[in-house]
Order: structure tokens, then sequence, then C-alpha cells
């Protein structure tokens, strides 16, 4: 997931502002180092040194403030599910704690054992992996339907995405339902006989 512009922007000036604390000499080489780099070295920069929460600057705290939009399909009161703009597979979920923290809390299985099931039931994956990753200090849980042969990570489209919430979030259709009633697998009573 690389920031855009703006976001490295106010990452940079926040990084700048820190380099008061520095030493003369020092501060003037990393000014000049920060002021080179594109988003994605401000990206990686930010994660390797683990920089927590640089000025409200979370992308996820944003979302949960409202400053930033996200394509919602769960919420509970401790975390939310939410689409991955950059999937690596049709229904590429992440669940975010709403708290901020670089640990993980258990109930967040809940949900991702509820969208896990979800996504099983409506895309029929070969399996479901989920993957722990923490971005800017948000520690947070990727879901991924494996459908085989995912290699490469696509931009979606906004259009895709909301296709891909309703289809989600749609109820199960009535051939779903014949399709488990005729299921050969469920026993039949024999008819009663008097
Ligand atoms: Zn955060």
């Amino acid at each position: 997931m690389v920031m855009t512009t703006e976001e490295a922007d106010e990452i940079k000036e926040h990084l700048l502002k820190q380099l008061d604390n520095f030493p003369e000499d020092k501060r003037n080489d990393l000014k000049k180092k920060i002021n080179s780099m594109n988003e994605e070295e401000i990206e990686n920069f930010v994660q390797q040194n683990n920089l927590k929460h640089l000025g409200g600057q979370c992308i996820f705290c944003e979302i949960f403030s409202g400053k930033k939009s996200s394509i919602k399909v769960a919420e509970n009161n401790l975390s939310i599910a939410i689409l991955e703009l950059n999937p690596l597979s049709k229904g590429h979920i992440l669940i975010v704690p709403k708290e901020h923290s670089n640990t993980l809390l258990d109930p967040i299985d809940d949900m991702a054992n509820q969208i896990s099931n979800k996504l099983k039931e409506k895309f029929n994956p070969i399996e479901v992996r989920r993957n722990e990753l923490e971005i800017m200090g948000h520690k947070l849980l990727e879901v991924i339907p494996i459908y085989g042969g995912e290699s490469v990570r696509h931009t979606a489209t906004n259009e895709e995405l909301v296709r891909l919430k309703e289809e989600l979030l749609s109820p199960p259709k009535s051939s779903d339902i014949k399709g488990l009633i005729n299921n050969p697998r469920i026993p039949k009573f024999p008819p009663r006989i008097p």
C-alpha cells in the first residue's frame, strides 16, 4: 500500500520538525535525505523505524475519525473489516482494531472467523489465509482467500469494490438453499408409516 504524495509530504513535514532535536551537523544531512525521499521510501522509512502515530497520520486511525474513506463490510465495537484497495485476490479484506496498538487483541479472531466463513460460503476459495501486519504502528490482520495462482496485487476500481461488497453481504440465493435441501449428504427421514 503506497501512500499518496500528500500523505508523504505530511510525514516529511513532521519528520523535519523532529530534526530540531538533532545536533546541527547531523540535522542538515538528514534534512537533505528526508527531502529527497519519494512516497515509497518514506513509507519504508516509517515502517523500518516503527514510527508510531506521526501526528495522527495513521491511515487506519484516519478511517475511524472519518478523515479517510473506506469500504466497510463488517464492524463491531472492537474492530472493522474493510476491503483492501490493492487486493491479491477477490475478497482480500483487512480487519483493523479500532485501538491504535502494536499488539493484536484476541477478540479480533471472532471477526476474522466470521469473515473467513463468509468468504468460503460466497467465493469457494481453496483456503483463506491470515496474515498479521503492522502499518505505521497499527497492527491489523489480513484475510486473503486463495484460489490458486495468485501472484501480484492489482489496484481495484471503486466499482469492483462496491460490487464485491454487495456480493459478500447479499443473502444466500434461493438456488443455494435448494441445493442444500437436495443435498444427498443430508439424511432424509423415511416416511412415517402409521
Ligand atoms: Zn492507528
